[in-house]
C-alpha cells in the first residue's frame, strides 16, 4: 500500500536535531542557478536572489534563459520512450533523493521563498509525495501515449511541491517536459531538477528554463509544438496563456490550470470556538497567507460574534512573525516587495475606510505584512483575491446561511471552503449547495494530502483534474478523453 513521507516533527528534539545537522552548511550558502537544457548556455544575463525576510542576505544567482533557449529546448526534447515501470523506479529514486538532501531543501526554501520550517517540512513532504504518487500512477495506468513536449509553469508558493507535482505527473504519461519556474524561485527548481536528472530522468525528457515570463513565456505557449501546458498560478495568468494558446497551439493541445481563489469558511454558533480559532489562523496565516487554498473570507454567526473575535484576536497575538529560519517562527516575510506593497495598499484602503479591526506588527526590514483582519460586509465586497496574510470577517444571522451560499457561489471562484459547526443538517444544507473543488469540515481548510485529498477547484479556480488524484496523469496521456471515459 501507498505510503506518505514521514516528515518531520519540530516538537522532536532528534528530528530538530537532525534538521539543524542537516541545513547549517547550506545557511549562508550561495547557490548558482542556470538553465538546464540539452544544448549548454553560457553568456546569459544573470541576476541576484535576495533572501525576502534578510535583505543582506544573496542567496544565489541565476542565469536567464532567453526566447532563443526555449526555442532550442523545443527542438531537442524528446518523449521519454521506456516502459512506465522504467519511468517510476526514477521518479522514487528522485523522491528518495528529495528526503535525503532536505538540509538543502530546508535552507534554500527559507532563503529563497520565506518558508518558516514548519512550512518547508510541508513543502518537502508533498513533492516527495506526488513523485511517488505519480510514480505509482505511471504503473497504474502504464501509458503508452505521451502527448508530446508539456511545458510546465509553476508558482513561488510552492517551489518545490507544485514544482516537482506538474513535472512527475507529465513525465510519468511519457512526455517531454519543458520546466518554466516562478522567477522569485528559480534556485530552489534548480536542486531539484539536479536531482531528478541524478535519479535517471533524461535531460532530453526534463529541460529547466528560468528566466523572466515576458522573455521567455511567450516563447513556450505560442508555439505549435507544445502539445500541452500545465500551469499554477493566478486566474489572471492563466487567462493569458489561454489566449496565447488559442492563438498558436493545437486545439487539441490541454491546459490544466490550478489559479486562484476567494475561499469562505463559515464558523457557526456552535462550532468549538478553540478548535474553530485554531483552523482559522493556520488557514488565513501560515505560509503568510501565499497559498490558493488560504481562507480569506471569514463568516461568523452574529450570536457569538464577538467573544469569538476577540478569541480569535487573542490568538493572533500570539504569533511569531520574523526570520523564517528561526524555529519559533509561525509567520515568514511574503515573496517580495512588489507582492508586500499590493497586500499593504489594500490594508491602507481599509484602514482609511475605519474597517481594520486587527493589525499585528512587523519586522522592521524584509517584505513582511503583518497579519490582518479586516471587516466586510460578505464575499462580495472582494473583487480579488489578496494573496497574504489579511482574514475578511464578517457576521450574518442564521437565516441568512442560503444566501451566503449563493454570494460564495456568484464569486465564480471555487477552491477551498470551511465550515465550522456541530449540526449535520446544517453542514449539508450548505456543502450541498456549493460550487467548491475541496471542502472542509470542523478542521483548517489548507494542506491537501496527495493521494487522499485530491486538489484543485472548479470556475475561475481552475480546469481540473484534481493534482493528487487519480484522473491527474490521464489528461496528460494523449487518449485522455477515452481513458476518462473507462
Ligand atoms: N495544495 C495546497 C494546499 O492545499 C495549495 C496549493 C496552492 O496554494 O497553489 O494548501
Amino acid at each position: 500500500p501507498r505510503k506518505n513521507s514521514r516528515g518531520w516533527d519540530l516538537h522532536d528534539l532528534d528530528d530538530l536535531g537532525e534538521i539543524d545537522t542537516a541545513r547549517t552548511p547550506f545557511q549562508s550558502h550561495q547557490w548558482q542557478a542556470k538553465p538546464l537544457l540539452v544544448a549548454e548556455v553560457v553568456g546569459r544575463e544573470m541576476i541576484d536572489v535576495i533572501n525576502p525576510a534578510r535583505p543582506e542576505d544573496t542567496v544565489g544567482h541565476v542565469l536567464q534563459a532567453n526566447s532563443e533557449d526555449a526555442k532550442t529546448a523545443i527542438a531537442n526534447a524528446k518523449v521519454w520512450d521506456v516502459p512506465a515501470s522504467e519511468r517510476a523506479s526514477a521518479l522514487r529514486k528522485a523522491a528518495d533523493l528529495y528526503e535525503e538532501n532536505f538540509g538543502e531543501f530546508f535552507a534554500v526554501l527559507t532563503r529563497e521563498a520565506g518558508k518558516t520550517p514548519m512550512d518547508a517540512i510541508a513543502e518537502l513532504r508533498e513533492a516527495v509525495d506526488f513523485l511517488r504518487y505519480y510514480a505509482d500512477e505511471a504503473e497504474r495506468l502504464a501509458p503508452t501515449d505521451p502527448r508530446g513536449i508539456f511545458t510546465c509553469i509553476s508558482p513561488w508558493n510552492f517551489p518545490l511541491a507544485i514544482f516537482s507535482g506538474q513535472i512527475a505527473a507529465a513525465l510519468a504519461a511519457g512526455n517531454a517536459v519543458l520546466a518554466k519556474p516562478a522567477e522569485p524561485t528559480s534556485l530552489t527548481a534548480f536542486v531539484a531538477v539536479t536531482l531528478m536528472h541524478r535519479a535517471g530522468v533524461p535531460q532530453s525528457a526534463l529541460q529547466l528554463l528560468p528566466g523572466r515570463g515576458r522573455d521567455i513565456g511567450a516563447a513556450l505557449t505560442g508555439s505549435p509544438q507544445i502539445n500541452g501546458t500545465c500551469f499554477t498560478g493566478s486566474t489572471a495568468t492563466a487567462q493569458t496563456i489561454n489566449k496565447s494558446l488559442a492563438e498558436h497551439a493545437s486545439p487539441d493541445a490541454p491546459l490544466i490550470a490550478e489559479t486562484g481563489g476567494l475561499n469562505a469558511m463559515i464558523v457557526d454558533s456552535t462550532a468549538l470556538p478553540e478548535q474553530a480559532v485554531r483552523d482559522i489562523i493556520a488557514s488565513g496565516f501560515q505560509s503568510a497567507g501565499q497559498r490558493c487554498s488560504a481562507l480569506r473570507v471569514l463568516y461568523v454567526q452574529e450570536d457569538v460574534a464577538e467573544p469569538f473575535f476577540e478569541m480569535l484576536f487573542g490568538a493572533m497575538d500570539e504569533l511569531v512573525l520574523g526570520n523564517p529560519w528561526e524555529y519559533a517562527t509561525d509567520v515568514g516575510p511574503v515573496i517580495n516587495e512588489g507582492a508586500a506593497k499590493g497586500i499593504r495598499d489594500h490594508i491602507a484602503a481599509a484602514r482609511k475606510e475605519g474597517r481594520v479591526l486587527k493589525e499585528l506588527r512587523t519586522p522592521d526590514s524584509g517584505t513582511f505584512v503583518a497579519p490582518t483582519v479586516i471587516r466586510v460586509d460578505g464575499i462580495k465586497d472582494l473583487e480579488q483575491e489578496i494573496f497574504g496574510p489579511v482574514i475578511h470577517v464578517a457576521t450574518y444571522r442564521a437565516d441568512q446561511l442560503d444566501t451566503i451560499v449563493d454570494d460564495i457561489n456568484d464569486t465564480g471562484f471555487g477552491l477551498t471552503f470551511g465550515m465550522h459547526s456541530r449540526i449535520d443538517d446544517r453542514i449539508d444544507q450548505v456543502t450541498a449547495r456549493l460550487n467548491v473543488g475541496n471542502m472542509y469540515i470542523n478542521r483548517n481548510q489548507i494542506g491537501a494530502i496527495v493521494g487522499s485529498q485530491p486538489f484543485g477547484g472548479e470556475g475561475l479556480s481552475g480546469t481540473g483534474p484534481k493534482a493528487g488524484g487519480p484522473n491527474y496523469v490521464k489528461r496528460f496521456t494523449a487518449t485522455a478523453a477515452q481513458h476518462i471515459a473507462a
